[in-house]
């Protein structure tokens, strides 16, 4: 299979994940942040069990695993085979693909569903990107195994309004909350899905009653923009 990179990260899928990207995609998305993964002949070639060992071995490897692109469909038998592997091993396995799950159904690349928890699908279209919403702009979130369960596509909530904090103290928070947070941290938008924003955070103790405040009315925003209640 051919493969770009193997790294470790928290915005790919919640909690900390080994995140491989595979290597090429021709599905042109305007605007698409990983166009040097779009040539098919580029990155490396490395056998399927070279790939899951990789995975399996890296330091940071607590179970969770992200597989994204470039489009892990395009090279379909060897995806398929590396989910297995991970399944085998008891890996939470996270799939973005730009194809949606009725696209991959009607194409009958179904083999991979029974061993992956969570399918991110569908083009990245960028008059529908939602800066509020958490590790993807404007996808559907589905749960693989309720969905075969039932036979009706079945959503996962990653928005639900939250506070998530690593353990070297960023807060991690969706892109369009970035500016909220100014007064309490410098912010970095993350270079991969431009969905994640990194908090540092102030650990002052007589700020933290105003922060937990912040934190309360941003969460509530966030909420209103995402069309919820609190
Ligand atoms: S499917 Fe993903 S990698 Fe392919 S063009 Fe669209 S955004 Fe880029």
């Amino acid at each position: 299979m051919r493969i770009h990179t193997i790294l470790s990260s928290r915005v790919d899928g919640p909690g900390l994940r080994v995140v491989l990207f595979m290597q090429g995609c021709s599905l042109g998305c305007r605007f698409c942040q990983n166009r040097h993964l779009w040539n098919a002949q580029g990155g490396k070639e490395m056998n399927v069990e070279d790939v899951a060992e990789a995975i399996l071995s890296h330091p940071d490897y607590c179970g969770n695993v992200t597989i994204t692109g470039g489009e892990p469909f395009e090279q379909y038998e060897s995806l398929a085979f590396l989910t297995c592997i991970l399944k085998q091993k008891g890996s939470h396995i996270i799939v973005y693909s730009g194809y949606t799950f009725e696209e991959l159904v009607s194409n009958r690349k179904i083999a991979v569903f029974p061993h992956i928890d969570v399918l991110v699908d569908g083009r990245f279209i960028y008059e529908l990107d939602n800066p509020y919403l958490s590790y993807r702009g404007n996808q559907r979130v589905i749960d693989i195994p309720q969905t075969l369960k039932t036979g009706q596509i079945s959503l996962l909530d990653w928005d639900s309004p939250q506070v998530i904090v690593d353990p070297e103290g960023n807060l991690l928070i969706p892109q369009g909350l970035g500016d909220m947070f100014a007064e309490i941290g410098e912010s970095h938008s993350s270079p991969r899905c431009g969905q994640t924003v990194r908090h540092k955070m102030i650990h002052r103790s007589d700020r933290w009653q105003e922060n937990q405040k912040l934190f309360a009315d941003v969460m509530e925003n966030q909420a209103m923009l995402l069309g919820e209640t609190v």
